[in-house]
């Protein structure tokens, strides 16, 4: 009875009020500041065939191939023209195809735009799946993310192609794979590694502003993100160039570095909650030096025990 009941109190009432009425001002906030802010991205060359726009939402991996373009994320619908202005500083060839990392906005609104206009779009399935519905994200991390609501997208503007764990595009000299690994930063990650060329882009679920932010609303998972962060170490070598979804360029040795800091916070958190320690205790018996930041340590605990009190539901 009191599962029953803690369940009727915790999901079924709290979804019905959001999807009778969805609040999208902080999304509406957003796109304007992008349209009002953006005016251009940095076009980083990575090597006569690769670059990475920067600049108003994640980082876009652009790749040159034979005849045609491919993109990895397309930021937000509203800044198309800017995007594309990017594009054709660098080459005039079309856009084949478009893969999106995952479903949030700052890396995938511009199917708004690129959809429309029939160009194909990949994605996980999951990552299409949540762009089906109006998505409530998990504050987490960034408070200005509390409350905020990502719009649904429509037919026209979502993925034609979608796969389960792994799938394979073969582009002139390339060979470019697709990786999901379970639930990380969203449950629709994609990485997606350019085999020849040795680049890796990630999407958020590795990023260099600090430790990721994890989408626990949207399938995300803290435990999962370290052990994606382990899967990506094995695609890399000492070579491999790792397109972050956010931040500069890197590499495996900047992977290990999060990964291992992120299983100390992670390990730290579950000894601390076993022995009945509240978030404060917690966090000064973690000597984190790596993002030494009070409020996402703290967060981050936070994060860790609400997602294993919903795997005990
Ligand atoms: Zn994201």
């Amino acid at each position: 009875m009191k599962r029953f009941l803690i369940l009727l109190f915790t999901l079924p009432i709290s979804f019905s009020l959001f999807s009778q009425n969805p609040d999208f001002t902080k999304y509406n906030n957003e796109i304007s500041q992008i349209q009002n802010n953006i005016k251009y991205f940095q076009i980083k060359k990575v090597n006569e065939q690769f670059y990475m726009l920067v600049g108003g939402g994640g980082n876009v991996g652009v790749f040159v191939s034979d005849n045609d373009v491919i993109l990895v994320d397309n930021k937000y619908e509203i800044i198309e023209d800017i995007l594309m202005s990017s594009l054709r500083e660098i080459t005039d060839k079309p856009i084949k195809y478009i893969i999106n990392t995952h479903f949030h906005h700052d890396h995938s609104d511009g199917n708004r735009a690129f959809g429309k206009k029939g160009i194909p779009i990949i994605s996980h399935q999951n990552a299409k799946k949540r762009m089906m519905e109006d998505a409530e994200l998990y504050g987490g991390i960034l408070e200005f993310i509390k409350d905020f609501v990502q719009p649904k997208y429509e037919k026209n503007e979502l993925p034609v192609i979608t796969y389960d764990s792994k799938m394979t595009l073969t582009e002139g000299n390339e060979e470019i794979e697709l990786y999901n690994f379970g639930s990380a930063h969203t449950d629709g990650d994609s990485v997606v590694v350019f085999k020849n060329h040795n680049i890796i882009h990630t999407g958020d679920a590795f990023v260099r502003y600090g430790y990721p932010y994890v989408d626990l609303n949207n399938g995300g998972s803290i435990k999962g993100l370290i052990d994606l962060l382990s899967s990506l170490e094995l695609l890399c070598d000492d070579k491999t160039i790792i397109m972050p979804g956010h931040g500069d360029l890197s590499n495996r040795e900047d992977v290990t570095k999060l990964k291992k800091s992120l299983l100390k916070l992670y390990n730290k958190t579950l000894i601390g909650l076993k022995d009945g320690l509240d978030y404060q205790e917690i966090s000064e018996s973690i000597d984190e030096t790596l993002y030494n930041n009070e409020t996402v340590k703290l967060n981050y605990i936070k994060s860790i025990d609400l997602e294993l009190s919903r795997k005990k539901l």
